[in-house]
C-alpha cells in the first residue's frame, strides 16, 4: 500500500553499497523504518530530506506485518537549519530525537507526540538562547503523554496547594508518583536517589519547583525566555533522568547528552 505522511527523520544507517534505512516518526504511523535505495549514490533522489531531524513529506510502500519499508520518495519540508549551527543547539535536538527514538515501539500512532516533536524541533530551530530548556521541557511533556504526567501543583498528602517562596526552602519529589511533598508533610531526609531499590524522592529547590511548572506548561515557542542559573538548571536535569529512567524501563542514557558534557568537560 502506497501511503503518504509527514515525517521527522530520526537516524539513518548505512545499507549495502548503495542504500540507508531510515527511521522516522510519522504523522500517521508513529515510528516507520524503510530502505531508501540509491540514497548514498550521485543520484541519490532523495537530497537531503534524508538528513536527521528534518521534517519531510514521506511517500512509502507500507507492507503489512513488515518492519522494513521501501521508501518511493521524500522531499523536505523543514530543514530547521539552525539546529546544526552550533554545538549545544544540535546536541539538544539530537537528544530529543535520540528519546523519542527509544520510548516509542514502530507503528503506534500519536499524533499529539508527533504534533511535540515537530513543535519543540521548530521552536529550537527559531531560538537563540537556554537551548536546554528544550530537552526539559520535551521529557516533561513526553512523560505527560505516555501517562505519567508530575504534579507540581499540589502536595500529593494533604492535597494543599504548594506554596512556593523563594527562600532557602527544599521540597520533596517523589520519583515514582511524580509528586511533590509540601513542608508540613515531608521534609526531605536525604536527597541521595538510587533508582528502584530505594526510590524515595530527590530534592528540589523553590526555583527549581517554579522552573518546572512552566517548562511543563508555558508555550513552547516562549522557553528561551526562562532564565535560571546553573544549579538549578542541574538539579532539574538529574531530577528529569532519574524520573524518565524510572517510568520509561530500558531508557538508555542519551548519547547526545553524554557527548554534549563531554564536550564541556574538555573545553
Ligand atoms: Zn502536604
Amino acid at each position: 500500500m502506497l501511503v503518504k505522511t509527514e515525517a521527522i527523520i530520526l537516524k539513518t544507517m548505512k545499507y549495502r553499497d548503495t542504500s540507508k534505512i531510515v527511521t522516522f516518526y510519522t504523522k500517521e504511523y508513529g515510528k516507520l523504518k524503510g530502505i531508501a535505495k540509491g540514497a548514498r549514490t550521485a543520484k541519490n533522489k532523495f537530497g537531503s530530506a534524508l538528513e536527521p531531524m528534518t521534517l519531510s513529506m514521506l511517500v512509502i510502500y507500507k507492507k503489512e506485518h513488515r518492519d522494513l519499508h521501501l521508501i518511493a520518495q521524500c522531499d523536505a519540508i523543514n530543514s530547521f537549519k539552525n539546529l546544526t549551527e552550533d554545538l549545544d543547539r544540535m546536541t539538544t535536538a539530537l537528544a530529543v530525537i535520540e528519546l523519542i527514538n527509544q520510548v516509542t515501539h514502530d507503528e503506534e500512532h500519536n499524533l499529539a507526540l508527533f504534533a511535540l516533536l515537530s513543535e519543540t524541533l521548530s521552536a529550537l530551530n527559531s531560538s537563540l538562547k537556554n537551548y536546554s530548556s528544550y530537552l526539559h521541557s520535551f521529557r516533561l511533556r513526553l512523560a505527560s503523554l505516555f501517562g505519567y504526567a508530575p504534579n507540581f501543583e499540589v502536595c500529593s498528602e494533604c492535597g494543599n496547594p504548594l506554596v512556593i517562596d523563594n527562600g532557602e526552602k527544599q521540597y520533596a519529589f517523589q520519583v515514582a508518583r511524580g509528586a511533590v511533598f509540601c513542608n508540613h508533610c515531608c521534609m526531605p531526609s536525604d536527597s541521595s536517589t538510587s533508582i528502584r531499590q530505594n526510590v524515595a524522592s530527590i530534592s528540589i529547590s523553590a526555583q527549581g519547583l517554579q522552573i518546572l511548572r512552566r517548562l511543563l506548561n508555558a508555550q513552547i515557542n516562549s522557553l528561551s525566555n526562562l532564565e535560571f542559573d546553573i544549579q538549578v538548571g542541574n538539579q532539574i536535569d538529574e531530577l528529569l533522568r532519574l524520573y524518565l529512567r524510572y517510568h520509561f524501563e530500558g531508557l538508555k542514557p542519551l548519547k547526545s547528552t553524554e557527548l554534549f558534557h563531554q564536550n564541556r568537560a574538555a573545553s
